[in-house]
């Protein structure tokens, strides 16, 4: 076991992993949950969970679940609940269960003069325990990207139910009711679905078009299909369009607005149910939102429309409560961090799951917390592997994680990445980490040592802090 202990901030999928990363590379840990369990929002009773009851997986089995650990279902896409006990599984198999405190909220985290962290804790449970406090030479932040409800301005004021799809639980909430549903994101399309069947009348306002994926092409799972290499971002998305094309028809035929941007320039939605819906009449697509004025809602084409409940399927924002801002070096709507996961000042914070990309799933969360692992073995055992790490990070440009491909400038793509690059890239980086490639700087820092003398001085102060700090 290490001389150093971490802490982990949440047991969904990426506190799962970095759990498993760390106890695989030795290093010793104490995991905190706010929740009464392991799972994240896959369970639904955690008072933090964003799920509903109809909600399955959206990207496939296979290509989500923990490579060492397959899920035991038949179902292609199983639903939240086998989900929520997979992760328990996973938890008990390899141990992890007991080396988190549940029903255990982190409040706080503060720097200690000796460059460590004091976390702060306290029990959610009514009288669960007197707030603790405890050192931690480093702390892992999964404590997930969607809880936080992004809730736009609306001109005017709706005087009906507003309520945000994290409020959302099951379709009965909606029976009879005459619903908007504001936005059509994956859990905007999964409710509209769900809608139609016991709401009095369903409208989706939406701004701009999507595509959407059918969950199974040629009788498979569509995300199993062009896995390994991956095509280059402009074959790929000529072959897609119209594959999509001869699959799906063209949105456009069922009131969607035609898409400004290309196919993989934004999420995806895959369910193709909600145009089947659209084609047997069971709710409209309606334009962007003008304003509200009590339960009348005008839309920007100046028609108007009547309702009971308005549903913000409007996304979530990230959020990390009990940390200062500045020391996750927040740009606009995400931190900047190398890899969505290390602070540019190696101060001792490390973020998982803070990736919002298409089939990512459980195993690539779990290869950026083998990264972090890697770091923190190299910190403890290679230090010169580690401080090459760091030079690297503060002296050559970030990785390119776009897979070329050219995201549509919206903060909810703030810290988007395509898959495959984003795998590669911490793949090679764990690599380097895990051997002496990693000290021997390459050829391009070498290149930009020379020109600028020292690495820029930001950079130079923070690589040298945290030199201080692994040689303390
Ligand atoms: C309807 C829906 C469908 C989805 N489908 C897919 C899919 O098909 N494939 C996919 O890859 N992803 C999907 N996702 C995304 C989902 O976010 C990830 O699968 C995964 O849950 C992210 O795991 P996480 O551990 O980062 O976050 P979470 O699952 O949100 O877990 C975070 C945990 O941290 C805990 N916590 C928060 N704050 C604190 C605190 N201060 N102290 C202690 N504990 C704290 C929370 O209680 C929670 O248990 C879906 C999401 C939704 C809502």
């Amino acid at each position: 076991m290490s001389d150093h202990r971490y802490a982990i901030i949440g047991a969904g999928p990426s506190g799962l992993s970095a759990a498993r990363a760390l106890q695989k590379a030795g290093i010793d840990f104490d995991g905190f949950e706010a929740s009464r369990g392991v799972g994240g929002l896959w369970d639904i009773e955690n008072p933090r969970s964003t799920m509903y009851d109809s909600a399955h997986l959206i990207s496939s089995r296979t290509t989500t679940e923990f490579a060492e650990f397959p899920m035991r279902t038949r179902a292609d896409y199983p639903s939240h609940r086998e989900l929520v006990t997979y992760f328990r599984d996973f938890a008990d198999h390899f141990g992890l269960t007991e080396r988190f405190r549940f029903d255990t909220k982190v409040t706080s985290l503060e720097r200690t003069e000796d460059g460590g962290w004091m976390l702060r804790s306290g029990g959610v449970a009514g009288d669960a325990g007197e707030p603790t406090e405890q050192r931690y030479d480093g702390v892992i932040l999964a404590n997930g990207t969607l809880a936080e409800p992004n809730v736009p301005a609306f001109r005017g004021e709706f005087t009906g139910e507003l309520l945000h799809t994290s409020a959302y639980k099951s379709a009965t909430q909606l029976t009879g009711k005459r619903v908007l549903i504001i936005g059509a994101g994956n859990s905007g399309c999964d409710i509209a679905v769900d809608a139609v069947h016991h709401a009095a009348s369903v409208d989706m306002s939406v701004r701009r078009g999507y595509y959407f994926v059918p969950r199974y092409l040629f009788g498979k799972p569509s995300d199993t299909l062009n896995q390994g290499r991956p095509l280059p971002a402009r074959l790929k998305q000529f072959v897609d369009t119209r594959v999509l094309r001869a699959f799906t028809g063209d949105p456009v035929r069922f009131g969607f607005p035609k898409p400004d941007y290309k196919i993989y320039e934004s999420h995806p939605i895959v369910n193709t149910l909600i145009l089947n819906h659209l084609g047997q009449g069971d709710l409209r697509i309606v334009p962007d939102i003008d304003r509200f004025d009590g339960r009348t809602v005008c839309f920007r084409d100046g028609s108007s429309g009547e309702y009971d409940t308005v549903l913000l399927a409007t996304g979530y924002k990230l959020d990390y409560p009990f940390v200062d801002r500045s020391e996750l070096a927040w740009s606009g709507m995400a931190p900047r961090l190398f890899l969505n996961a290390f602070t540019p000042s190696f101060n001792g914070l490390y973020v998982m799951g803070m990736i919002e990309a298409s089939g990512i799933g459980w195993q690539g969360r779990y290869e950026q917390a083998e990264l972090i692992a890697a770091y923190l073995v190299a910190l403890e055992r290679h230090p010169d592997r580690a401080a090459a790490f760091r030079t690297r990070v503060t002296s050559e440009p970030w990785p390119d994680l776009t897979g070329g491909y050219h995201y549509l400038g919206l903060e909810r793509m703030s810290y988007y990445v395509n898959k495959d690059a984003y795998r590669s890239a911490v793949r090679a980086a764990t690599q380097a980490l895990r051997t002496d490639a990693a000290s021997r700087p390459s050829r391009r820092s070498r290149l930009v040592r020379t020109r600028a003398g020292v690495p820029g001085s930001g950079s130079h102060a923070a690589g040298k802090a945290a030199e201080k700090k692994v040689t303390a």
